[in-house]
């Protein structure tokens, strides 16, 4: 009977042209504002184990000021109606991604957490703030070391490990077919950044259903090269988050364009990324609709920005709003623009016939 009733709700669909996303289940990405960090936390579709939507925060944003980026990711969360994260990614230890996590433990619980392993000692001491605060909730944590290729379990959703520790997969994400990637024929490397723990980032791929979304923290510019030729071993995305900020370190053009991703999400500020590198790369990327931005950049001019609706935050009275994006199965999203509500839908695709996924 209930069979039955869907595909009465197909036809109609069919019939008036009109695509109801009303009642289907949805994994949520809120991609906190954290001035130029980063934190985004994806709360799973189903229920776990524990009879509660399941969480995966990558990353907790930065140390100073004391408590905001906390406070935020905490906000985010109230309005998830979730109140604890199940699997915290530490991508790796620079204050704006691991400088939050003390300040997030004191509010809320953190069942497990995964992240690089050793600490790169770094040149300049006033970078090790962000780990040294961490140290002593490491002691006390669920701690898992990352490896490509591990998974992350996260209730209905399939999370995939592709760098870690300055390791990258070699074979591609389960369900990618291995193919010769025509955009490698000449890709433009680039001097190898010399700061540590960059390099160390743990990159994840989370899918659902047909939706992708690929975030690979702040990993070095050669090394996403290395993920996408000769082969493109990460396959085709719904969402792109632009790697280490969209600065001009990383977000190289083999890995943007390879990647295909109909949406960039940038976690920049109003200083740091949207570099015009940036937005020229994730622009001319084929298949893109849109580029949303927690901030305007003020590195490029106004018409190099994206229409003020894309932006979740202005110079001028930042008050840290997030973008939110709720995917479904069938590869559809809406993101939403938590400064003024402005929502846009992306309607789901037939599958794409090509050499790889
Ligand atoms: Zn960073």
């Amino acid at each position: 009977m209930r069979r039955m009733v869907l595909a009465c709700m197909a036809i109609g669909s069919l019939a008036t042209g009109v695509v109801s996303t009303q009642g289907q289940a949805t994994t949520d990405i809120y991609f906190i504002d954290t001035d130029g960090g980063q934190s985004v936390l994806i709360v799973s579709p189903s229920k776990g184990i524990l009879g509660t939507k399941e969480t995966l925060l990558l990353d907790a944003g930065n140390l100073n000021p004391p408590g905001r980026d906390a406070e935020r990711i905490v906000a985010a969360m109230k309005d998830a109606a979730v109140e604890w994260i199940d699997q915290m990614v530490v991508s790796h230890y620079h204050g704006d991604h691991v400088g939050g996590v003390a300040a997030l433990a004191d509010k809320v619980p953190i069942r497990r957490v995964l992240d690089p392993g050793a600490f790169v000692p770094e040149q300049n001491g006033n970078r090790e703030a962000g780990y040294l605060s961490y140290v002593p909730i490491r002691q006390n944590a669920h701690v898992v070391v990352a490896k490509p290729g591990m998974k992350i379990p996260v209730a209905g959703l399939e999370v995939h490990v592709v760098s870690s520790a300055g390791d990258l997969i070699t074979a591609p994400v389960p369900g990618v077919r291995r193919s010769a990637n025509p955009l490698c024929a000449n890709p433009q490397r680039k001097t190898q950044d010399p700061t540590p723990n960059n390099f160390e980032s743990v990159g994840v791929v989370v899918e659902y259903g047909r939706f992708r979304y690929l975030d690979l923290a702040d990993l070095t510019w050669n090394q996403e090269i290395e993920l996408v030729c000769p082969a493109n071993l990460l396959g085709t995305f719904s969402v792109y988050r632009t790697t280490r900020h969209g600065t001009e370190w990383s977000g190289a053009q083999a890995l943007v364009h390879s990647a295909r991703p109909r949406v960039a999400v940038m976690n920049n500020n109003p200083t740091k990324g949207g570099v015009p590198g940036t937005f020229q790369v994730v622009k001319s990327s084929p298949g893109l609709e849109d580029f949303w931005q927690l901030h305007f950049s003020d590195n490029v001019s106004k018409e190099v920005n994206s229409p003020e609706q894309f932006i979740a935050n202005f110079t001028a009275g930042d008050a840290g709003h997030h973008i939110k994006l709720s995917a479904r199965s069938d590869g559809s999203f809406t993101v939403t623009n938590g400064r003024n509500g402005f929502a846009k839908e992306y309607p789901a695709q037939p599958p794409v016939v090509t050499s790889s996924r």
